[in-house]
């Protein structure tokens, strides 16, 4: 299906069953690799939001959710990429086992950039769980990278909690741009 979005044209790269589908599996990956522990998941806002309520859904081992807000852009006259805190977490997380949701790992600056921020909280362990990674853009490898739903191309998506200029939040489908 194609849609249009202020000046942009979209259409659907993944249906919601889909992603629900992947959340499933995700979710009972987790609930194994965590059965002796009881894990902080750490939201990334706001990209990620529908996708930490399907996941943390599929969760049936005990575990605290807490959310940390970020938010990247290209500041000033030069092209170095900023990231701004918006909300920090507010829960100790030292000796933790610790799973950041994301939604989507691009360069990868902004997920390494919070790893690096929360290590110096001195967690037991960090991984994280991504919705969609672009393997042809990531700049470095993750090795905390460890759950993925979905691989994608360098395309620009909307849909499912990610935005273009604000709106397609509210999609339940997650759509590519048509150059
Ligand atoms: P990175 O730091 O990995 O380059 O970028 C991560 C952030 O850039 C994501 O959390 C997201 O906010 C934004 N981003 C990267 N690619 C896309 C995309 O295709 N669509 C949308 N809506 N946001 C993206």
């Amino acid at each position: 299906m194609k849609i249009k979005i202020a000046d942009l044209e979209f259409e659907t790269l993944i249906n919601e069953n889909n992603i629900l589908e992947r959340a499933k599996a995700i979710g009972q990956q987790l609930n194994a690799d965590y059965q002796d522990s009881v894990p902080v998941f750490i939201g990334v806002l706001n990209g990620s939001f529908l996708f930490i309520a399907d996941l943390i859904k599929q969760i049936d081992i005990n575990c605290e959710i807490a959310f940390t807000k970020l938010a990247s852009y290209y500041g000033g006259t030069t092209s170095k990429l900023k990231i701004r805190e918006d909300i920090d977490l507010a829960m100790d997380i030292k000796d933790r086992d610790v799973v950041i949701i994301e939604d989507i790992v691009d360069t990868g600056n902004t997920l390494n950039y919070l790893i690096d921020k929360l290590r110096l909280r001195m967690p037991a362990s960090i991984n994280v769980c991504s919705l969609l990674l672009k393997p042809a853009a990531l700049q470095n490898p993750i090795e905390e990278l460890k759950y993925i739903g979905f691989e994608i191309e360098n395309d620009f998506v909307v849909g499912y909690g990610l935005d273009y200029q604000e709106m397609g939040r509210n999609l339940r489908d997650i759509y590519k741009k048509v150059n």
